[in-house]
């Protein structure tokens, strides 16, 4: 049976929108807005929406490098929520991050050696012959060199620089990995790659990923689950391959006809979204997709949907479906 390495209980993010003479409070941003789901060791947990749904904030919240508002994060049944400064680094060195934009993450003054050397001094982690040998061990197992070692960020490629950040993440030998867009700023050929070392990573390792991104069609190679956002909530959670066969939220399936399929036999039909993302500081009353949704109800407008299970072991939060037990 899965062991859950992470649980996600009712996460909320508002963000205060100052105004006014004395730059008071006028209003709050729920950037994310009551988010549940449990990850299972070994598993990779897919996280997709447009931009400004709340996926990267919630990657950031697991960490503690944004604090929740409301809510719990369990890892490995501890409350990272409410653990000190101190009980909060012990398990940072468990949980590790990779960055979308690699150089942008990596010090542009220090050397390979010294970024990679940097999480074992935080983590007072072995001796500085250790911490070499781990570092020249590392760019090996991302495909890197040891002459890599003594390189600036500066003189690497986009695809290498991630190798870097994912050495980086790998240091301290952690479990699990929350990679925000990971592959976004890399060409397509160069994705692929990327891809392929996480996933032989996460089997020589045994790693848990979170991955998060706005591409469908990346999540899906990575991805045993995938839960979709839209404006701060999970619209739907479901198996990877059930969820791409058979996808059940209006929304998921206008981002997956908007996704290419390399095949000139196959035919989709392709979902046109009008109208922009609603702003998360006024969103619609109701079901906040009601304003693009191509099925919305007279109900869409007044009740917001629950996230509730389905008979195909789906979970989707839409009106077109039967409210059941919750997640
Ligand atoms: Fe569309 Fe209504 Fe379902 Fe929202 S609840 S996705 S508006 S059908």
């Amino acid at each position: 049976m899965a062991e859950a390495l992470l649980q996600v209980e009712d996460l909320r993010k508002s963000f205060p929108v100052k105004g006014g003479l004395f730059g008071r409070t006028v209003k709050e941003v729920k950037a994310v807005d009551g988010i549940s789901f449990t990850v299972n060791k070994g598993e990779t947990l897919g996280i997709v929406g447009e931009s400004g749904c709340g996926k990267s904030t919630t990657g950031r919240m697991l960490m503690r490098l944004i604090e929740p508002t409301n809510g719990r994060v369990l890892f490995e049944n501890k409350e990272v929520t409410s653990l000190s400064n101190n009980e909060l680094r012990k398990v940072r060195r468990d949980m590790q991050m990779v960055f979308q934009d690699p150089f942008a993450s990596l010090n542009p003054r220090h050397s390979v050696e010294k970024i990679l050397e940097e999480p074992l001094i935080v983590h007072g982690m072995g001796d500085k012959r250790e911490r070499k040998k781990r570092v020249y061990e590392l760019l090996e197992i991302v495909g890197l060199s040891s002459y890599h070692a003594k390189r600036y960020p500066h003189q690497f490629s986009g695809g290498q620089r991630q190798r870097i950040g994912i050495a980086r993440a790998l240091m301290t030998k952690p479990k699990l990995i929350i990679a925000d867009e990971p592959v976004s700023a890399l060409d397509v050929s160069i994705q692929s790659q990327v891809l392929n070392l996480m996933e032989d990573l996460q089997k020589e390792f045994g790693l848990t990923y979170i991955f998060i991104a706005h591409d469908l069609g990346v999540v899906r190679h990575i991805s045993d689950r995938v839960a979709v956002m839209y404006l701060g909530k999970v619209v739907e959670l479901a198996d990877s391959d059930k969820l791409y066969e058979r996808p059940q939220h209006p929304y998921t399936q206008a981002l997956l006809s908007a996704v290419p399929i390399p095949d000139p036999n196959y035919k989709k039909d392709s979902i046109i979204l009008t109208g922009d993302i609603p702003s998360p500081s006024n969103p619609p009353a109701g079901c906040a997709f009601h304003t693009r949704c191509p099925h919305k109800k007279e109900i869409c407008a007044l009740k917001q949907p629950t996230l509730t299970k389905q008979e195909n072991g789906h979970y989707v939060a839409c009106h077109l479906f039967p409210e059941t037990d919750g997640v």
